[in-house]
């Protein structure tokens, strides 16, 4: 059984279309099937697809494949980025889709939008950590509606934790923009907010670095989804606090109020 059937793309020619980068509101998209791989596991490569394909502590989408000829469907349990491709998995069935199969590629939205709202909800408390505390994150990871963030933060304590989480809230019903950009590398490494979210461990070769801008609070190089304004968030509890470490803390918080749509 061929491993994978359909071209790679020729180095230089544009990749298909990846909407979550440009419209993280995209559910759906009509698409034709690139390419077909068996193993490890089924997987389908598309023209145009919305679902993103994990990264920056945010997991990937999961969703739907469906064929217009027959309305045939494949659930895709997770998708990945493999050499500049995203590659959806398929649950392993008897019949797999076929190269030029058309399809209607669509994402788990309430899953995602609220991926969507937890990853906002993150930045915006890296934003006000590193405004009120000039502390610097390091890392961080997501589920729908809990995420957690770690940072340079020798100063914090349990007496913090109702203050940070009362300025996240504060900052979340002011309804500050959430604005992406893809900047030439030069410009984004003028930039010194972006320094401090350790954009110089990003790969030497990178010719554009997209941003997210959480507009007069927060910006970093990010490549996840976002929702369009703060207040789509909603409101978030902070549920605990770790030390890593003399200096390294973890801060986790919920998602606990819906937030207006802006959808
Ligand atoms: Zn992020």
């Amino acid at each position: 059984m061929p491993r994978r059937t359909g071209p790679r793309y020729p180095s230089g020619v544009p990749r298909g279309q990846q909407l979550c980068y440009s419209d993280a509101y995209a559910r759906a998209v009509e698409a034709r099937i690139l390419a077909v791989e068996t193993e490890p596991s089924p997987a389908v490569v598309l023209d145009s697809t919305v679902f993103y394909p994990g990264g920056g502590g945010q997991p990937p989408d999961t969703g739907t494949i469906t064929r217009m000829a027959d309305g045939a469907t494949w659930p895709v349990r997770s998708a990945r980025k493999v050499d500049g491709e995203i590659a959806h998995e398929l649950e392993p069935t008897a019949a797999l889709a076929a190269v030029g199969d058309i399809v209607t590629a669509e994402i788990d939205w309430p899953r995602r939008h609220l991926l969507m709202r937890t990853h906002t909800a993150l930045h915006v408390l890296c934003g006000v950590v590193w405004r009120d505390y000039g502390a610097q994150v390091t890392g961080g990871n997501m589920e729908p509606g809990s995420g957690r963030m770690d940072f340079e933060f020798e100063r914090m304590s349990g007496e913090l934790v109702g203050e940070i989480e009362a300025k996240v809230n504060a900052e979340l019903a002011a309804g500050r923009d959430v604005r992406v950009a893809v900047l030439p590398r030069d410009a984004a490494f003028a930039i010194p907010d972006l320094i401090r979210t350790k954009i110089n461990l990003l790969p030497p070769g990178i010719a554009e670095v997209r941003t997210v801008e959480i507009a007069g609070l927060d910006l970093q190089a990010d490549g996840g989804t976002h929702v369009a304004n703060t207040r789509e968030v909603g409101s978030i509890r902070v549920t605990g606090y770790e030390s890593k470490g003399r200096i390294n803390k973890r801060i986790r918080i919920e998602l606990t109020g819906g937030g207006a749509s802006s959808a």
